[in-house]
Formats: structure tokens, C-alpha cells, sequence
């Protein structure tokens, strides 16, 4: 017998400004209900912090969680939005297996977008069919939380729903997931897109006025509001795909439908952490060009701009050679600032907070080393800390990172020097330690957490993860073998994006 979702009596805090924008920016769309939903992880702090009374034990959690019960003060909706998917536009895209719940009010006041991703199909599904297979919402939780943990803006995952269903992609035959999860704001620049494209300039200046408001709302009553929202998402995507960089994670579909206009991390498909550092990886099976690659991912941001500010123009100048100048501005202001932000965060990993000139090539040869000898980005960084002092040696864990040992001891000593002249080698490994991790969303695991959970419906591995990555810079030393690199045959090269 087919299940059909209720609406509950109980009311959550939520509320749908959203949903009270004109209904051209959204399809109402409810969750299709699915039998016998089990509640396999709920982010019960993040649930607190929202303002969730809930626990893990609450009988009609799961209920809620994959869509067969609707709290009474939510209304449901499927946005509307376009893209430029791998630099092709399609005009149509949308929340095709996503429904946003609504805008929960915290107890702090924040007002955060709550959707479930995987609950079925809406107007927007195309030929798919708005369902997820359970492989990548434990990706995205897991990875999503960890870059949470990490410090990066991102959305955060709220809980994760096994249904009973099979859900057939091309590699196979899956059991279905349901991932809720958690937004200062879903709106893309894609959203964006879908107006600019339909020639509807007065919905544009609408959903403009809507997110100015909602993430920006210093710049609210400025005369020049427009130009400043511009720069604005110029800036903080600047600065978040500079720490993407940091930490050796590479999105893998930085498509403009997947780039938030509020300047979090949103969409993961495909996404992983590097293990040994390549600035050419790619691990996205559709990313066959390498569009995407590690090291193009600020040119790729400044490219999903340009097609933000192209959308704008109208509020950007009175003429379109006005526009087109505050656009190349703005532009030439965001590769400046993402530039900034990496080299000074970059030079922070290697225990420099006050950058001098020579600094930069210092950190170059590291990388040059790293590369040639294809060393372990993550630990290369968190294991150099313990080499702070002049007289130190080099450890056999960090000797170990390199094919060619000896040829990095003669660039440590150049680095041991420049130290020398900042601070005092412990306070520079601390400092080190706080912004090198030592433990990543490492591929291999992420794998072998979805087998197990796949295959025998046994989630400990995720729950062992999860646990792990809340304290990312923490030596957990009985955990040690997950800090580590994968053995040549356990590395995962690969990832899926499930659709
Ligand atoms: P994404 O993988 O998030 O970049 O998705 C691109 C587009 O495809 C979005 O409009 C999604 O809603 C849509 N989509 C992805 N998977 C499905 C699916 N299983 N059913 C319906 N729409 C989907
Ligand atoms: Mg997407």
C-alpha cells in the first residue's frame, strides 16, 4: 500500500519567508512518504542549537526526518533555479531531489534553511527520480560536519534516514537515504540564473532584495547596496575557497548552481580531501576535463561570478558599460583578496603569521618537494610542527611522508631559520597545530564507512568517523591509523555523484 505524508498537529519554529516571496521562485512540493524510515544518525547538538527538542528516542523523529510527517508550521517547497553545469547553462534546474522544510528560528535568533535531500521527485525532477542512494548522504554528512569542525562556512548535516527503498543508478542497485540538512540559505547563484535568463529583471531585484536582508543586512539601506551584495559574495567566496586550499579539499562540481550566495560550502557530490598533494587531482568521475581540479578552483569561483554579475547588471550600472566596469572590478578585487587569503593562509601552515616577500618562495619549494616526492599534504604540514626547533631532527613520521628524505632536510634548515627570527619554536608549534589537522574525512574511510553501512546496514564506522572529525586538531591517539594516508591498495580515486 502506498504511504501519503500527514501533516502533523506539532509545530516546530519554523517560518517560510521564503515561501512568502512570489510563488515564481518555487514549486510547493511535499515529501512523498516512504515505509518503515530508521533514523541511523541524528546531529543531536546541532539539533539543540537549532532549537530541537528532539533526541535520537523520540518516536516520531524518523517520521519527520524522511518526509511522512510535516511539521505544522513548515511549508514545503522545491526552489527554482538555473546553471551553468560545466560551463554549459541550462536554464532549468532546481530543487529536483531537495524540499526546503522551512526557515527554523534558533533559540539565538539565526534563521537557518532546513531541507531534505533525497525525498522524492518535484516540478523541477526532470527524468530523475528525487530519491538518494545512501552513499553519498553519508558522504555529505560526514563531510560536511568535518568542514564544520575544520572552521570553513558550510552546511551543516542534520541527520541521516535509511528507507527500504532500492534505488537503481548505473553502477548498481542501492538502498535509499534521506539527509536533512541545514542552510544559512540555499539560495545559488543559479537562482539567480533562472531569472536573468527568463529576461525578469524585477524578479532578480526581488530575490537580490530578499538575500541582501537575509545575509548581508549591514549593506541594506546603502545607496549603492547592489554593487556592495556584489563584492560582497565576491569576498566571502574569496576567502572560503582559499580555505578549501588550506586543507587539500576539492569540491569536484563548483557548477553555479552549487555556489551559495551566502558564501558556504553547499552541494557535496563528488567531493574529497586530497591525500598526497597533486595540484592537478581530480577525483569526480564526470570531471573529465579536470575543470575542477584543486588547483583551478579560485579561477572557477571567479568565472561563477562573472556569471552572478552578469545576472545583476541592470542594479550593478545605468548603462551596460557602467555595469560591465563595477563587474570587472569587483572581479579583479576578488582574485586579489582569494590570493591574499591563500598565501597567508597557506603561509600559516608553515608556522608564518607576519609574511616577508622571500616567504612565499619558501613555501613554494615545500610544495615543489611535495609534489615531486608525492607526499601526504595533510600530515607533511602537521608532522612539520615538530621540527620548529633549530636542533631538531627529522622524525621518522614525517621522513617517512618523502621518497627522497634527505633532499627536504636541506629546506628545513632554511625554514628552521626563518623561524628562528619570529617566536619561539613551541608557541610556533601550537600555533602550527591549530590550523594543520591531523585528522581529514580521508577518502578510504569515507568508502569503507559506505560499504559497511551499504552492505550490512552497519553504521558504526560512520558514527566512529563523525565522532573523530568533531576534533579535527585533537591527537586522539587511539584512533592514530585513522590520521594516516591510505596503503597503495586501499586509495579511492574516485567518487560518484549519485544522481
Ligand atoms: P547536483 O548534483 O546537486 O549538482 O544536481 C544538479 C541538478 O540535478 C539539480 O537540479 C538536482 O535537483 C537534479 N538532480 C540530481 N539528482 C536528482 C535525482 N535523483 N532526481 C531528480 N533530480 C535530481
Ligand atoms: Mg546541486
Amino acid at each position: 500500500m502506498k504511504k501519503t505524508t500527514a501533516v502533523s498537529t506539532l509545530k516546530a519554529g519554523f517560518e517560510n519567508n521564503f515561501a512568502a516571496l512570489s510563488n515564481k521562485f518555487y514549486e510547493p512540493s511535499m515529501p512523498q512518504a516512504v515505509h518503515d524510515p530508521v533514523l541511523q544518525k541524528y546531529n543531536l547538538k546541532l539539533g539543540r542549537e537549532l532549537g530541537f527538542t528532539f533526541t535520537e528516542e523520540t518516536p516520531e523523529l524518523a517520521d519527520y526526518l524522511a518526509g511522512n510527517l510535516v511539521f505544522a508550521d513548515s511549508t514545503p517547497i522545491a526552489m527554482a533555479y538555473a546553471g551553468h553545469q560545466f560551463g554549459s547553462f541550462v536554464p532549468q534546474l532546481g530543487d529536483g531531489r531537495a524540499i526546503l522544510l522551512g526557515e527554523k528560528i534558533t533559540p539565538d535568533g539565526k534563521r537557518l534553511d532546513v531541507q531534505l535531500k533525497g525525498s522524492g521527485r518535484t516540478r523541477f525532477s526532470r527524468g530523475g527520480d528525487g530519491k538518494s542512494p545512501l552513499g553519498p548522504v553519508i558522504r555529505e554528512y560526514i563531510v560536511s560536519e568535518a568542514m564544520h569542525a575544520l572552521g570553513v562556512p558550510t552546511t551543516r548535516a542534520l541527520a541521516i534516514v535509511t528507507t527500504q527503498e532500492q534505488i537503481l543508478r548505473e553502477d548498481g542497485i542501492h538502498p535509499g537515504g534521506i539527509m536533512t540538512r541545514v542552510a544559512s540559505g540555499f539560495v545559488r547563484v543559479g537562482s539567480f540564473e533562472y531569472f536573468a535568463a527568463r529576461g525578469d529583471d524585477a524578479a532578480v531585484r526581488k530575490l537580490a532584495d530578499y538575500v541582501i536582508a537575509r545575509h548581508y543586512p549591514e549593506i541594506m539601506e546603502k545607496k549603492d547596496r547592489y554593487r556592495q551584495f556584489f563584492s560582497s559574495v565576491a569576498t566571502r567566496q574569496a576567502r572560503l575557497v582559499a580555505k578549501w586550499m588550506q586543507l587539500g579539499f576539492i569540491h569536484g562540481v563548483m557548477n553555479t548552481d552549487n555556489t551559495s550566495i551566502s558564501g558556504e560550502t553547499i552541494d557535496y557530490g563528488p567531493c574529497a580531501f586530497m591525500d598526497h598533494y597533486d595540484p592537478n587531482m581530480v577525483f569526480s568521475s564526470i570531471d573529465t576535463m579536470g575543470r575542477y581540479r584543486y588547483a583551478n578552483q579560485g579561477t572557477v569561483m571567479k568565472w561563477n561570478l562573472h556569471c552572478l554579475g552578469i545576472c545583476l547588471h541592470a542594479l550593478l550600472g545605468k548603462t551596460d558599460d557602467e555595469a560591465a566596469e563595477v563587474i570587472d572590478a569587483a572581479l579583479a578585487a576578488f582574485e586579489q583578496e582569494f590570493l591574499y587569503a591563500r598565501k597567508v593562509g597557506m603561509l600559516k601552515k608553515i608556522g608564518i603569521e607576519t609574511p616577508e616577500d622571500q616567504d612565499y618562495s619558501l613555501l613554494g619549494e615545500l610544495l615543489a618537494l611535495m609534489e615531486n616526492q608525492k607526499a601526504d599534504f595533510t600530515l607533511t604540514f602537521r608532522y612539520l610542527a615538530d621540527h620548529t626547533r633549530q636542533d631538531s631532527n627529522m622524525t621518522p613520521q614525517f621522513r617517512k611522508l618523502f621518497k627522497a628524505p634527505d633532499a627536504v632536510a636541506a629546506w628545513l634548515k632554511t625554514w628552521q631559520q626563518r623561524l628562528a627570527t619570529v617566536n619561539r619554536p613551541e608557541i610556533i608549534q601550537a600555533e602550527m597545530n591549530r590550523v594543520n589537522p591531523l585528522f581529514i574525512p580521508r577518502n578510504h574511510r569515507i568508502h569503507k564507512a559506505i560499504e559497511e553501512a551499504e552492505a550490512r546496514d552497519d553504521f558504526s564506522q560512520v558514527h566512529l568517523l563523525a565522532m573523530l572529525y568533531e576534533n579535527p586538531f585533537t591527537e586522539q591517539p587511539e584512533f592514530t591509523d585513522y590520521a594516516q594516508a591510505p596503503a597503495s591498495e586501499e586509495r579511492v580515486t574516485r567518487t560518484f555523484c549519485g544522481t
